[in-house]
This record gives C-alpha cells, sequence and structure tokens, in this order.
C-alpha cells in the first residue's frame, strides 16, 4: 500500500506515472516529490545439526502457529549475510555459521526477496523466544510438513533435502548444494490468512 502524503511538504500524493518514468508512482500533487518502492528483501537460514535442520514456530502474524525457517527483513545498513545470522538468533537463540547461498526467491505478488543460507548451528542452545513459540531440531520425516508456514520455505526445504538425497548424505560439500534462483509467481490460497 503506498503513502497518502507526501513526506516532504504533507500534501496528498496522487497515483500517476512521472515525466520520462513507466511506472504508476506516489508523486506529490504540490512538490512534486516522488516517493519510490522498492521490495523487501528478506533472508534467513536452513540451520543445520548432523541429519537435523532448525525450525521454528511462529509467534506473530501472518500464519501465527504455524513452522518455518529463521528469517526475517534485512535492514538498512545490514549485508544479507549479518542479516540472516541476526534474524536466526532472534527467532531461535542459536548461533550459525554461514555455510553458504542457496536459494533466492522472487515473490512478486508481495513485492519481496527472498535469499536462504545454509548455515551450521555452532551450539545446542536455542530455544523459544518471542517471535517464536517453540524452536525444534527435526530431521526429514519428522518435519511438520502440513504445518509450514510459506510456500517459499516448503519449497526451500524439498531442494534442500533432495539435494542432501542426491548426495547420498554426505551434505557438508558446498557443491552439492548449488545455488538457484526461482520465482513465486501467484500467491497460493492457503497464504491467504
Ligand atoms: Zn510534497
Amino acid at each position: 500500500m503506498s503513502i497518502k502524503f507526501c513526506s516532504q511538504c504533507g500534501s496528498t500524493m496522487e497515483q500517476k506515472i512521472p515525466e520520462d518514468d513507466d511506472h504508476i508512482r506516489a508523486v506529490c500533487g504540490l512538490c512534486d516529490h516522488v516517493h519510490y518502492e522498492n521490495p523487501k528483501m528478506v533472508v534467513g537460514t536452513i540451520p543445520v545439526s548432523g541429519n537435523k535442520i532448525l525450525m521454528c514456530r511462529r509467534n506473530i502474524e501472518p500464519r501465527k502457529g504455524k513452522w518455518t525457517l529463521p528469517a526475517g527483513y534485512l535492514e538498512n545498513r545490514e549485508s544479507v549475510q549479518d542479516g540472516a545470522v541476526r534474524e536466526t538468533l532472534e527467532e531461535t537463540r542459536a548461533r550459525v555459521k554461514l555455510l553458504g547461498p542457496y536459494r533466492m526467491f522472487n515473490i512478486l505478488f508481495v513485492d519481496q526477496i527472498y535469499l536462504m543460507f545454509r548455515a551450521e548451528l555452532l551450539t545446542n542452545d536455542f530455544g523459544p523466544t518471542s517471535e517464536s513459540t517453540e524452536v525444534c531440531l527435526f530431521s526429514e520425516d519428522e518435519i511438520p510438513w502440513d504445518e509450514i508456514a510459506f510456500e517459499v520455505i516448503r519449497q526451500t526445504l524439498v531442494d534442500f533435502f533432495r539435494d542432501r538425497g542426491s548426495n547420498n548424505g554426505q551434505g557438508a560439500n558446498n557443491g552439492a548444494f548449488p545455488f538457484d534462483i526461482k520465482d513465486l509467481i501467484f500467491k497460493p490460497p492457503k497464504e491467504n490468512s
């Protein structure tokens, strides 16, 4: 949703295509200030410990009560690597070491870009936080597949376990988990809530 009032002069914004532009923008009717809106970046991790991965049950909307991987919005002046480590700490209390970028998703219907890293859990000190009611290690067959919060997380997990399986479980080799960029181009009905 676009802003209603100009951040420069407080006048009402209009939706129009500025001169020499090709997108509809919020433009101030008085001072012509243009408010640019760009996709938000979400960064997160697949924290791995042995044959298990760390997941958290969301304590915040949307999809409260569903399971996810630790991920959240990148802050200004923060690298994607630092953001992924920070979000993992905030949502699971776990400290991780990044192993490499694994999946990027263009989620155009919500103007988000996801970047998920593979990561190694550095200690077994993890647990609930204000953002997660439960934090658990799951093997592939223990994952609550029917209660995954977001399609982007489900696809990341499916790809991860497929890549790990194709490497006969010898998952520490970076080359066995090739980086890929994927598109999510529609909003699945189950994410309406
Ligand atoms: Zn203005």
